[in-house]
């Protein structure tokens, strides 16, 4: 993982544009593949992390489930869990 203060360096060599990437590589020490990447707008050192905010579970307010009597957010997630399962159970066992 390269530092931001490095990439930077390197677009700032490759901008003014009297070394080549081969040079700029041997200067600043990233490899070439890298200053290469740069040149082209890629950005090593800010790998694309971002995902959803799926795993923003407690969402809900905390309170007594009515169905199994947990103190849990709302809606219950162990509930709701219990019959997908139920569920799954009673349509393979039809058949
Ligand atoms: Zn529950």
């Amino acid at each position: 993982m390269l530092s931001p203060a490095l990439v930077a360096e390197v677009r700032r060599l490759l901008a003014e544009g009297r070394l080549s990437q081969r040079r700029i590589a041997a200067v600043t020490g990233v490899s070439r593949t890298t200053v290469s990447n740069i040149a082209r707008g890629r950005r090593p050192d800010y790998a694309p992390r971002h995902q959803g905010d799926e795993l923003d579970l407690a969402c809900g307010p905390l309170g007594r489930c009515p169905g199994c009597g947990g103190r849990v957010f709302l809606p219950c997630r162990l509930c709701h869990v219990r019959a997908v399962a139920a569920r799954g159970k009673k349509q393979s066992g039809a058949e």
